[in-house]
């Protein structure tokens, strides 16, 4: 049973003393209370079914009870630092978790979350290649800290002051809203139905304007490194034309850098056709950083890279106090085990092909949908002005946003515009779930209908 403060206090004590800046979801917040797997309870003992575990946070479900007991079994023997003795967890876990990555990709840093992992890979990035500047795509969400202000390229999380030198952004292959638009066929779930040759046309032409920023806005021509997801999370789902990662490797291998891929919301079976994201894109990085569901919503992050790449940094030495303890690598191991256990990668690819072709047909029926995406279960649906590409007015998907958690459903929001509803459940939803989630859509979307 609850017992904590009631939601009118916990109204006084934000006001007082949680930073303004911290932003709640909806405009009645819930105060969440407890979880199990793909459910979320909050004080007054409601339910909803959880579209967006966190932003990704949760892979395995809330309160999985193996990582459950994982947790609480370390949690009675040591809590402790990582880094300056050895303890069995650790090594059980990087093992576990490199046996997952592809090529040469073997050698981990455990950090804490994923701006920490992504400043982490800034800093190999740099130190391997002897360049400076480092390349991420437009709308991309990498982190927030004074040092990745650069890095990330939403303006949304971005402070109106210096950036730290040395970031530039790179047009985004966008088909939707890119400026070269781009073949949407490429990005379908049924594989082979992309009408271009072998990669999408546009992808090409994407690559020239990498090219051209390359050779005209820094001032050696080299970089040290290419960052990107696997598909952009924050910006709302976006998706890129089949083959532009695989030219973008290669290009800014010419010029001297390396690929980064930022798997934090991607990685984990999420996409559902592979382990990894950029798997999907037939690609190896040099850096896969790694947050969110690796620990299923325990505080736990990662860069894995080459042991060529981590021998660049030997110079100095690394210390993180509470990157991979024990806690954070009992839970890790565990959420490898019940992905494997459950094959919940499988349920991702099947949950998410249902989900797309359910939401398909709700586009047909309601002409605010503009556009439905993604891949097993990071799916986005863009609300547009009817018979238009004019993204819906905030308010008004904010409404929409507002009635489908009147009717039990937690669902995200992203995109510039904010107008993209983000599905990224727990991965054990099933079948049930994604009815019930076309039900409500489709009653949110009359309500809202009948109001204009
Ligand atoms: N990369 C991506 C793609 C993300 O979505 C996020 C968080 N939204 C981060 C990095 C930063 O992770 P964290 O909040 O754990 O620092």
């Amino acid at each position: 049973k609850y017992s904590g403060p009631s939601f009118k206090d916990t109204d006084q004590i934000k006001s007082n003393h949680i930073a303004p800046a911290v932003y709640n979801i909806y405009k009645k917040p819930i105060l969440l209370h407890q979880g199990h797997m793909q459910w979320l309870y909050d004080a007054n003992g409601q339910r909803f079914l959880d579209l967006f575990g966190g932003i990704v946070t949760v892979s395995v479900g809330h309160c999985h009870p193996k990582v459950v007991s994982a947790l609480n079994e370390q949690s009675n023997l040591l809590w402790h630092t990582t880094n300056i003795y050895r303890h069995p967890k650790i090594y059980e876990y990087v093992e576990k978790l490199t046996s997952k990555m592809p090529g040469d990709l073997k050698v981990v840093y455990l950090v804490n979350s994923g701006s920490e992992a992504n400043d982490l890979a800034c800093l190999l990035a740099k130190a391997y290649t002897g360049n400076h500047e480092i390349i991420s795509l437009q709308g991309s969400y990498h982190g927030y800290s004074s040092s990745l202000m650069g890095l990330t390229a939403s303006q949304c999380y971005r402070m109106p002051i210096p950036v730290p030198a040395g970031f530039l952004h790179a047009y985004l292959p966008d088909p939707l809203r890119g400026i070269f638009g781009g073949c949407r066929d490429s990005l379908s779930q049924v594989p082979g139905s992309c009408k271009c040759p072998e990669d999408c046309v546009s992808s090409d032409k994407y690559i020239e304007l990498l090219d051209d920023l390359l050779q005209n806005s820094i001032p050696t021509g080299k970089v040290a490194a290419f960052f990107a997801e696997s598909i952009q999370g924050v910006n709302g789902a976006v998706q890129f034309p089949k083959g532009y990662l695989k030219k973008a490797q290669a290009l800014i291998k010419k010029n001297g850098g390396i690929y980064v891929a930022d798997e934090v919301q991607t990685g984990f079976g999420r996409t559902g056709d592979h382990f990894w994201g950029f798997e999907g894109h037939g690609v190896i990085p040099d850096i896969v950083t790694m947050a969110k569901g690796i620990g299923n919503g325990f505080p736990l992050a990662a860069v894995v890279t080459t042991k060529e790449i981590a021998d660049a940094h030997m110079r100095a030495t690394y210390f993180n106090t509470f990157g991979g303890n024990p806690l954070a690598s009992a839970v890790g191991k565990a959420v490898l085990e019940v992905l494997e256990e459950e094959k919940l990668q499988e349920n991702s690819k099947h949950m998410g092909e249902y989900f797309v072709q359910q939401l398909k047909q709700l586009q047909s029926a309601h002409s605010f949908i503009g556009d439905v995406r993604g891949k097993g279960l990071m799916l986005g649906i863009e609300f547009v002005v009817p018979g238009t590409k004019t993204p819906l007015p905030v308010a008004d998907v904010s409404q929409i946003h507002e009635l489908i958690k009147d009717m039990g459903i937690l669902i995200g929001r992203g995109g510039k515009r904010n107008n993209v509803l983000r599905i990224k459940p727990p991965m054990c939803i099933c079948k049930e779930d994604v009815d019930f989630t076309i039900h409500v859509l489709d009653k949110a979307i009359k309500m809202y209908s009948r109001t204009k």
